[in-house]
């Protein structure tokens, strides 16, 4: 079976978020169960730059404005299809914005001319390859099933995943000329979205499957509360909804050879976790104590619930526990965060900015991950704490939900927690999962075993993979009957 994966970001080349390590990590894991995937992401510089071998497989004389080309390439294990077109790519910045941070004008048609390269390449437009599914990943690439929908490749399934329905591409009902779709698509039950033009809304109306990347987050997003105003559609839809949770890549992400630590560590070996906790201390410029570090790594942003961690910061420290926090956002967030260090001085670190390497040591140092988020679709970070014993404080969200087991007293007496859940999202009921977790750290043998089961969990890809996988086999089943 062949899978045309249509990503905006694939780790190890260019990441911003959760939504890479999924499309990184994915291709490898259905490998084994027979499908074989190529990924189609743009060719932003930090892409082409890593391109060493490449086979020019197509060539558009115009795409939106300027020449470009498909390439083929492999790289880090990956088979790739890049779509190099300077004209919309090739700019200082992240894929998205400028070094502001503030959003490329043109993000419609940069996404626009992504999408339809997909639609063109599932219509047969490379030789000699015809992919049996389109999976399309968030906004970006959501406009490739709309294209396929209106154009030669309607009988192609197709997949639509949503890594975060916060972000939906809207524009204004102006661009809909310059997209070069039929004049019918600009309706209720195709791309036209309150007026104006909504790329995820017109994936999640074309797509033959849709999914989300935790069961629990599939429901939410149904209400109003989750469904940021597209839940009508998605409940129109639910039959066609699946939540698969994401696992991780166990051979990145793993505490026994892991290079970003200063030392590696089994289950069984905990107590070397000690050095990593010093090397933070050091690193973070925090007092060197025996009591617990709490660690986040994360955008710092309102739906990561930073404005609660900065409104229990004061409360925290003066548990005396200390905080080491890596992270990047909101300036104001960064701020506040940045004056808590001051404020605290040795008892909070904070580090502005995106560190591989810092975000792999905290989780390999620090006591515990703090989670605090106010919607959270799979959520990574819980993941990688509960594989490298660094235990999740999670708000009881989405994915976060459906990964972390509380370690309340019948889970505990059970053996079975993992981590702590609160609930609602707000400012008191974080602080007291804090104090729940101050408490059970002073027990260290409750504490690690709370480590230590977590450590157990199985958070490789094999079983989501085998979800997609017969999903897939699933819409080809369709197409033929
Ligand atoms: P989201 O995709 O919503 O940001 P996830 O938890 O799904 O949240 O994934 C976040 C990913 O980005 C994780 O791999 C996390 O380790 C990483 N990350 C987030 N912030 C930073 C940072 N400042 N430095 C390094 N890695 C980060």
């Amino acid at each position: 079976m062949q899978v045309l994966s249509v990503t905006p970001e694939i780790f190890p080349l260019i990441k911003t978020g959760g939504l890479a390590d999924v499309t990184g990590a994915l291709p490898d894991a259905l490998a084994g169960l027979g499908v074989a995937t190529r990924s189609l992401v743009p060719g932003y510089p930090v892409v082409m730059n890593q391109l060493k071998k490449k086979k020019t497989v197509h060539q558009y004389p115009a795409l939106q404005g300027g020449k470009a080309a498909v390439h083929a390439a492999e790289v880090a294990g990956l088979d790739l299809l890049v779509l190099d077109a300077p004209h919309l790519f090739d700019r200082p910045g992240g894929p998205y914005g400028d070094a502001t941070g503030a959003d490329w004008q043109d993000n419609w048609r940069r996404f626009a001319a992504f999408s339809k390269v997909a639609a063109d390449i599932a219509a047969g437009a490379i030789a000699g390859y015809k992919p049996d599914i389109v999976h399309a990943h968030d906004w970006q690439s959501a406009m490739a099933l709309a294209y396929m929908r209106y154009g030669e490749a309607a009988n192609v399934p197709s997949v639509m995943t949503v890594h975060n329905l916060a972000f939906q591409g809207q524009f204004a009902a102006s661009i809909f000329p310059g997209l070069g779709l039929p004049q019918q698509a600009m309706a209720l039950d195709g791309i036209e979205y309150y007026g104006g033009v909504g790329f995820l809304k017109a994936g999640l109306q074309a797509a033959w499957a849709l999914t989300t990347v935790s069961p629990t987050y599939a429901q939410e997003i149904r209400s109003p509360a989750f469904g940021m105003g597209l839940d009508g559609l998605i409940n129109l839809r639910a039959a066609d909804l699946h939540g698969i949770v994401n696992g991780i890549d166990v051979a990145i992400w793993n505490p026994e050879t892991d290079k970003h630590l200063a030392a590696t560590y089994g289950a069984r070996s905990l107590k070397a976790r000690k050095a990593n906790k010093r090397a933070i201390e050091e690193r973070m410029m925090l007092d060197r104590d025996d009591g617990p570090i709490y660690c986040v790594v994360s955008r710092l942003t309102w739906q990561k619930g930073m404005d609660i961690l900065t409104a229990i910061l004061d409360p925290v420290v003066a548990t005396g526990a200390r905080l080491a926090i890596l992270g990047a956002g909101d300036a104001g967030l960064e701020g506040a965060l940045l004056a808590g260090a001051a404020r605290h001085r040795g008892r909070v670190g904070v580090v502005i900015g995106y560190d591989e390497g810092l975000s792999h040591l905290l989780q390999g140092g620090a006591d515990a991950i703090l989670i605090p988020s106010r919607f959270e679709p799979c959520g990574l970070t819980q993941l990688y704490g509960l594989r490298y014993g660094c235990v999740p404080i999670v708000a009881r969200t989405g994915g976060l939900a459906d990964t972390v087991i509380d370690a309340n007293e019948a889970a505990v007496g059970a053996g079975v927690a993992t981590g702590f859940q609160f609930a609602p999202e707000n400012a008191g009921a974080f602080h007291h999962a804090i104090l729940r977790a101050n408490a059970l750290y002073t027990d260290p043998a409750a504490w690690s075993s709370l480590q230590r089961q977590g450590m157990k969990a199985d958070l490789s890809w094999d079983r989501s993979a085998q979800k997609y996988a017969a999903l897939y086999s699933k819409l080809l089943s369709k197409r033929d009957a």
